[in-house]
């Protein structure tokens, strides 16, 4: 895989070599988990397309002029689109003169010729984030694609695209990646030494992008052992003191979702004004700019209206859903960690920093409470997904939440 910079999907990368080695068809789907690649598929495949410095499967050659610019993010024909506004919506755009980085405007843009006469390619990130009306705006051109034209839509969550974007597109599915290789990219890109590259691989659980995120941000840790030994320090807390910390926890997952997501990375979207950002490093293409953590867990049409329910200021609806689905999302690994250790199953905690904290614990647990605990979550984050009220969950959570030596 020497040109593709995706780390482990063997599968998935196979199935994008081979179709640069015969056939790329009009529109693909890429789906898996947040964080595991799925941008950085899409830049190999928008790399291979616009290479022309190799032929068929030896595409992307990184070395001709193409390749370079899709590197450096300032390739005429690869037009990028990404979620943004308070809102992290897809936005659809104007009627009459759409801006950049709106699906009109990319519609627009594709029914221009080529600027550099060759393939034109399309990468939608997050699609899931497109309301029904951005998506149905985007279908004319996937039914009808201009010539010599790709589109690759990036999803999380294909249950939220509607049927008819969905029976267009070729699917790749990835999954996650093992800790080796994200140990391995982690020293590639000098971010990490080895200790930290295994700790911070174990914590990632099997995705790269959140693994970069961590790596990249000192705070970003420092803010997830916070809350984990605030969740753990929970278990042995009364009912009313649960709920008085719910705001600081969720104030906590604001701060981290800014440490995983600094908005100097926030994806710059348009053709013209790719010079910088996200898309700039490949390897990080999956990286602090939503990909990590970026759960996918904001439905379509989220409102951002402004609130200071936590972090003070102006938080707004998606940006307090966002905190939840972080704080939802370790607490998942928290809970099962609580449930390796019960089960003195420690070779498979993931939190192996907290082990110490997380066996004094699990020695408090009724058998089974952590388990219980861990499957309550899953269903949160699902309910969360469907537009469930953040801060009543989280409230609901932390009641339920296991009490150290009482029964669940
Ligand atoms: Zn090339």
């Amino acid at each position: 895989m020497d040109g593709f910079r995706t780390v482990g999907q063997p599968a998935a990368a196979g199935a994008v070599r081979a179709m640069l080695g015969s056939r790329v068809p009009h529109a693909l789907l890429l789906v898996g988990p947040p964080a595991v690649g799925k941008h950085t598929l899409a830049l190999d495949l928008a790399a291979g397309l616009l290479c022309t410095g190799a032929t068929g499967d030896a595409r992307p050659c990184r070395d001709c002029r193409g390749c370079r610019m899709v590197e450096h993010g300032n390739h005429p024909d690869l037009h990028l689109l990404a979620p943004s506004g308070p809102g992290n919506q897809i936005r659809i755009g104007e009627d009459q003169h759409p801006e950049p980085g709106t699906v009109r405007r990319l519609t627009v843009d594709l029914a221009l010729l080529p600027v550099e006469g060759g393939e034109r390619v399309a990468v939608v990130r997050d699609a899931q984030r497109m309301n029904d009306v951005a998506q149905s705006a985007l279908l004319k051109t996937l039914e009808e694609p201009p010539p010599a034209t790709t589109l690759i839509l990036c999803a999380d969550d294909e249950e939220l695209l509607l049927p008819t974007i969905r029976s267009r597109c070729a699917r790749v599915r990835l999954g996650t990646v093992n800790a080796r290789d994200v140990e391995r990219l982690l020293a590639d890109l000098e971010l990490a030494d080895a200790p930290t590259a295994a700790r911070l691989a174990r914590l990632a659980g099997g995705r790269p992008g959140l693994a970069v995120a961590y790596a990249r941000s000192p705070d970003a840790e420092r803010l997830r052992g916070e809350l984990v030994r605030s969740l753990l320090d929970l278990l042995a807390r009364s009912r009313a003191d649960r709920l008085v910390a719910a705001r600081d926890l969720q104030a906590t997952a604001m701060a981290l979702v800014s440490a995983l997501e600094p908005p100097a990375t926030t994806p710059v979207e348009g053709a013209r004004r790719r010079g910088r950002g996200a898309a700039a490093s490949a390897p990080a293409a999956t990286g602090p700019a939503g990909g990590p953590g970026t759960d996918g867990s904001e439905p379509a049409g989220d409102d951002a209206s402004s609130s200071d329910a936590a972090g003070g200021a102006k938080a707004s609806a998606a940006e307090r859903r966002r905190a939840i689905a972080v704080l939802l999302d370790l607490w998942r690994d928290v809970a099962r960690d609580l449930e390796c250790v019960s089960r003195a199953a420690t070779a498979s905690v993931r939190d192996v920093a907290l082990l110490d904290d997380l066996e004094a614990s699990a020695a408090w647990l009724a058998p089974g409470a952590a388990a219980d605990a861990l499957a309550r979550l899953v269903r949160a984050g699902e309910l969360l997904d469907v537009n469930a009220t953040p801060e009543l969950l989280l409230d609901v959570l932390l009641v339920r939440w296991p009490r150290a030596g009482v029964a669940a």
